[in-house]
């Protein structure tokens, strides 16, 4: 069928992207689903920072590839093999897909899956298929979802299921920002009542994160740091200005100031505090 979609042609355009317009909506191909795999008609899809990272190539992906990966829609058609959805049903993508069958899937850690993880960085779907096309050339999809685009051919593993109350813009937030700000907090800080957070940042994640900062009394209210806009840390002086921010607005609750040192050979190559 032909869809329209947004293509991403060639990585590391040069911002503003307002005026270099490295994203394309045109139209493609899109295949129906194969084995395992669903249509999905798209009814939102939101612009993440990992969307940004692919245009500007820090986060390196094959082109020609179409983005978009934090969506809710409405499953249009089910591919053979997958018994446990209808046409109507509304759901979620998935920005990994779980195998569930590899050691991660198996330890319950699905966002870890191996070949979940292979798919994405090949640009295909679970199943290792290509289902967007122009002219016969392959396009690769984003994350397994490629959902800035009116429908979607995406892996069964890459779909959860969500109750029809629930907006679809809404529900959209919840693959990707309420998922990943929430589990910062819950699972990867384990912030626990009564401790002090700073949050840097206030867009999807951030907001997401700061909504569940657990309080030991539900009427205190987060404290929000408004910290000047600093697009990326790149120098020890837009670190400095965001750690000042931060411990000027939340003065002896935050306790004494860490040191404050750049390391930009870090493992991940990022500031620390
Ligand atoms: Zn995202
Ligand atoms: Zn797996």
């Amino acid at each position: 069928m032909k869809i329209r979609a947004a293509v991403l042609t060639a990585i590391g355009a040069a911002p503003p992207f307002a005026q270099t317009k490295p994203l394309v909506i045109e139209e493609v191909e899109l295949a129906g689903p194969g084995h395992g795999e669903v249509l999905v008609k798209i009814a939102a899809a939101g612009l993440c920072h990992s969307d940004l990272s692919v245009i500007n190539g820090d986060r390196p992906r094959p082109m020609p590839m179409a983005l978009g990966h934090e969506a809710a829609g409405i499953v249009e058609e089910l591919g053979e093999g997958v018994s446990d959805l209808k046409r109507g049903d509304h759901v979620v993508l998935v920005f990994v897909p779980s195998c569930g069958h590899c050691l991660p899937c198996s330890e319950g850690r699905p966002a870890l899956c191996e070949p979940g993880a292979a798919a994405n960085a090949a640009g295909t779907l679970l199943s290792g298929a290509r289902r967007l096309s122009k002219n016969g050339q392959p396009i690769n999809h984003l994350l397994g979802c490629a959902s800035f685009a009116e429908y979607a051919t995406v892996s069964r593993r890459s779909l959860v299921k969500i109750d029809p109350d629930l907006p679809l813009d809404q529900a959209a937030l919840f693959g990707c920002a309420v998922l990943t700000g929430v589990g910062a907090v819950v699972n990867t800080a384990r912030v626990r009542a009564g401790a002090s957070t700073a949050v840097i940042g206030l867009g999807g994640v951030g907001l997401a994160s700061v909504l569940v900062v657990p309080s030991p009394k539900f009427h205190e209210r987060p404290v929000i740091v408004p910290v000047p806009a600093v697009e990326v840390l790149e120098s020890k002086a837009q670190l400095r200005l965001v750690h000042d921010c931060v411990y000027a607005a939340l003065g002896p609750v935050a306790g004494p100031s860490p040191s404050l040192s750049w390391n930009r050979n870090s493992a991940r190559g990022e500031p620390q505090l």
